[in-house]
């Protein structure tokens, strides 16, 4: 498979390019060259394929011969090794589970698929290569997980001094070896100015081949389009009837929906799709007003989702030819407050005793609007994805409930970690990259 970058569809690169480099040097993404058309009679037959097989005819195509078959079936079974339940909350409305990864969160696929493609180019160009990430939390911990002591890497995560939570701070710490956790003076803009301003500077280029490991590079992408292809097959073993299948995603930076929607053009028969946002809202309120108009980030009790400029966007824009009347079609978004997603979550807990996390809240209140407002149809099937295990964001979560949720195994494993001793940087870029050149002089 080829990729060619969002602004520029001439020059084609292949897999490993794109995944080496991340971004396009024109600043865009990258994009697959054609989708992959799959067979209805696979479609349909779906619950014959075992988890790993399943996955290899969706994700196989995009990867083509660069890697080996049995390699490409050795990274889909290190990286799906965990559970993703599918249950039913009432009525038509299901939850996907993606939270029972290493570090609790969906982000564990994605950052596991891609530390593993990265090892085997590695090898095969016989260097070693940097991975370079800021973070305001989740991310860094799925990347340390994903990465720690593979052959070849090694990963070095900003992160803000004082700007993440305890449990986050030992998910990016602890782990060691080739993971090096630098404190930052800084908050998360600060450590993401620093990281792109290193892969802009020569000198540093000279000593290493760097990387970034954040949503938008495609080994994290592309994976990720394995939930809808699996949540189809459930509903199938579940619901008998030929129900409409509607998807609702808490989205921050889009990666996640995105992956959904090039699922449903490989064949996956779902309606449309609903982006679920907190008061960071651009994308609903580009499809009302037509204006793409981002305002400055907003906290929330969401915060993986706090993104006002979601990167991935500019992949479902381009999937639907910049034409509004066709994205209306397939996509509905509607945003929600912090008041709001506390109060669903006590709901939720009282009527049908399911705990949700605020980002999976925000999933299940779009599946409420979305049905109050476009579906008289009983016959609808509505799937949200619950994006992380909700004793992550216990602190966030109404006083009354904490003493409900169930403690996972990873959790109290993560717990029980020590912070090892970090380095810590001011916020100045010269000092981050003299740090960078001397340890390789
Ligand atoms: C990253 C993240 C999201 C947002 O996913 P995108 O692909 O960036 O839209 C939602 N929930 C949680 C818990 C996350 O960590």
């Amino acid at each position: 498979m080829l990729y060619h970058s969002l602004e520029n569809h001439k020059s084609l690169i292949s897999f490993e390019r794109a995944v080496l480099r991340g971004l396009a040097p024109d600043g865009s993404l990258y994009f697959p060259e054609k989708i992959p058309f799959l067979k209805k009679e696979l479609i349909q037959n779906l619950q014959k394929y075992d988890i790993d097989s399943l996955a290899m005819e969706i994700i196989a195509p995009y990867i083509g011969k660069e890697i080996p078959e049995e390699s490409i079936y050795s990274i889909i079974h290190n990286t799906l090794n965990f559970s993703f339940p599918l249950r039913i909350i009432h009525d038509n409305i299901y939850v996907l589970e993606l939270f029972h990864g290493p570090t609790l969160a969906f982000k564990d696929v994605g950052a596991k698929f891609m530390a593993e493609c990265l090892s085997f180019f590695c090898k095969k160009i016989g260097k070693s290569v940097t991975v370079l990430v800021a973070t305001s939390g989740d991310t860094g911990g799925a990347v340390a997980k994903g990465f720690h002591k593979k052959p070849g890497i090694e990963v070095i995560i900003l992160y803000p001094y004082k700007g993440v939570s305890l449990l986050q701070e030992k998910q990016i710490t602890s782990l060691g070896d080739n993971i090096y956790a630098l404190e930052i003076e800084g908050d998360f803009d600060d450590c993401q100015n620093i990281v792109k301003k290193a892969f802009l500077d020569k000198e540093i280029l000279e000593k290493y081949i760097l990387t970034s490991a954040n949503s938008i590079n495609i080994a994290r992408w592309i994976p990720q389009m394995f939930y809808y292809f699996l949540s189809y097959r459930k509903i199938r073993e579940i619901e008998e009837e030929n129900k409409e299948l509607i998807f609702s995603i808490p989205s921050g930076n889009f990666g996640n929906i995105c992956a959904g929607m090039l699922s449903e053009r490989m064949g996956v028969p779902i309606k449309c799709f609903i982006a679920s946002t907190n008061i960071n809202d651009t994308i609903p309120r580009f499809l009302k007003t037509e204006k793409y108009h981002p305002l400055s980030v907003k906290k929330t009790i969401s915060n993986a989702m706090d993104i006002s400029n979601p990167s991935n966007f500019s992949r479902i824009w381009y999937l639907y030819k910049k034409n509004m009347n066709q994205l209306r079609k397939k996509l509905f978004s509607y945003s929600f407050t912090d008041e709001e997603t506390l109060s669903i979550i006590e709901m939720v807990w009282k009527e049908y005793k399911y705990m949700l996390d605020p980002h999976g809240a925000i999933g299940y209140l779009g599946i409420r609007q979305y049905l109050q407002e476009e579906v008289k149809d009983p016959l609808t099937t509505s799937i949200f994805l619950e994006t992380a295990h909700p004793i992550k964001f216990i602190d966030h979560l109404p006083v009354s409930l904490r003493k409900e949720i169930s403690v996972p195994e990873q959790f109290k494993i993560l717990l029980g970690s020590k912070k090892r001793k970090t380095i810590q940087i001011p916020n100045t870029y010269n000092i981050f990259k003299n740090w960078l050149i001397e340890r390789r002089s």
